[in-house]
């Protein structure tokens, strides 16, 4: 069976997809620094699936010792998750996120090219679509302007793959660009474990609901939505992680470049989310409303139809799906994977 090394395979959206693969019968090799993870997610995969995962703690910056894997382990295929990912903290500190963004993915093509390793999944996001396509995003638009930091590295990345591609015709490529991955594995021992204040939305009215946070302040509701509030194409991280495992299937017997939405294509508004959260899991999540947050867009979801001609995936689980697995990590792990 092929072997997959997960970059950044600890984190939240890399310990999922590395169950849905081993469950698949791939074989998974892990590279992570820890820098927004812990082991502990890896041990709990293995505890999931009841196989083991090889795991090196290690910069994916630092070449030198990625060589070393690439020479332990016979890879097949990359899926590169390894990277910072909060907005905010991006415009506060854009070359710490230009450096590890950037390197980490060149490091990860300057080792693929030398063990002759030709297949990479990237984990683009639906930033790169920037503020001004029209919804829904579909992946033949063009690039656009990013509001901040994070988007630029994403779609300066893009640009890269490509022009490898060009440049080494053995080498295929597909940028995954997700929308908004929620929700947990529905064991409730693998979720998302954000470190200090939640950004996202959904970590926020968890932590609301378990009590660790006060009151949930949802930004703006006088965007011209139906509801006023913004809305985005939320996907169960089990839904995402299976587009991966077809992703796979679909690199190791094509040669190509693609682009692909993984998002449901239903756009759910903020106060929809807040809503469900609360009906299907019988809990209050006290909440206010605030002035709009710098460089939310309005509306934001996919056209989710070419992950279907392509791979033959679609998302499969619903709102309440999403919002009682995401209930049931937390309230089952208040403190993530720091018990
Ligand atoms: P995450 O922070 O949970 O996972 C990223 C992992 O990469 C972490 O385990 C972190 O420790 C590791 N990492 C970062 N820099 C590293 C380095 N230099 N060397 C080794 N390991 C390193 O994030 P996630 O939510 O699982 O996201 C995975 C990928 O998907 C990221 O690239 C992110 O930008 C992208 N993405 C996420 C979302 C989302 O909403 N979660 C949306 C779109 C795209
Ligand atoms: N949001 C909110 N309050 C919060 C966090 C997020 O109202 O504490 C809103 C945010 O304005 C956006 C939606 O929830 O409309 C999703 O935000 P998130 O940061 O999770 O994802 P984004 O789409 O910005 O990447």
């Amino acid at each position: 069976m092929s072997t997959i090394l997960l970059a950044g395979g600890a984190g939240y959206i890399g310990s999922h997809t590395a169950v849905e693969l081993l469950n698949a019968g791939y074989e998974v090799v892990v590279v992570d620094n820890y820098s927004n993870s812990s082991p502990e997610a890896i041990r709990r995969v293995e505890k999931i699936t009841g196989k083991t995962v090889k795991l090196y703690e290690l910069d994916i910056k630092d070449n030198a010792k990625l060589f070393e894997v690439f020479k332990e382990n016979r890879i097949d295929a990359v899926i590169h998750f390894a990277g910072l990912k909060a907005v905010g903290e991006s415009v506060q500190k854009p070359i710490m996120y230009y450096r590890n963004n950037i390197d980490t993915t060149l490091s990860l093509l300057e080792t693929m090219s030398e063990y002759g390793v030709n297949n990479i999944i990237f984990s683009s996001s639906a930033s790169v679509y920037g503020e001004n396509n029209p919804v829904p995003y579909t992946e033949t638009m063009k690039r656009g302007v990013c509001t901040n930091p994070y988007g630029w590295t994403k779609s300066m990345m893009e640009q890269i793959f490509e022009d490898a591609a060009k440049a080494d015709e053995n080498l295929s490529v597909i940028l995954l660009r997700y929308f908004n991955p929620i929700g947990a594995h529905e064991s409730g021992i693998i979720g998302e474990d954000p470190q200090g204040i939640p950004n996202n939305l959904m970590p926020y009215v968890s932590q609301v609901a378990v009590g660790k946070r006060e009151c949930l302040t949802i930004f703006g509701n006088d965007y011209p939505t139906h509801d006023g509030t913004c809305t985005r194409d939320y996907i169960h991280v089990v839904d995402l992680a299976k587009g991966h495992v077809k992703a796979i299937d679909y690199i190791l017997s094509h040669n190509c470049v693609e682009i692909i939405n993984l998002g449901t294509g239903t756009p759910y508004s903020v106060t929809e989310i807040v809503s469900t959260f609360e009906r299907v899991n019988g809990i209050k999540v006290k909440h206010v409303y605030g002035p709009r947050r710098a460089g939310d867009l309005a509306e934001l979801y996919a056209n989710a139809d070419k992950a279907a001609e392509i791979l033959g995936w679609r998302a499969e689980k619903n709102l309440e799906d999403m919002c009682r697995d995401s209930w049931n990590w937390q309230k089952n792990n208040p403190n993530g994977y720091n018990q």
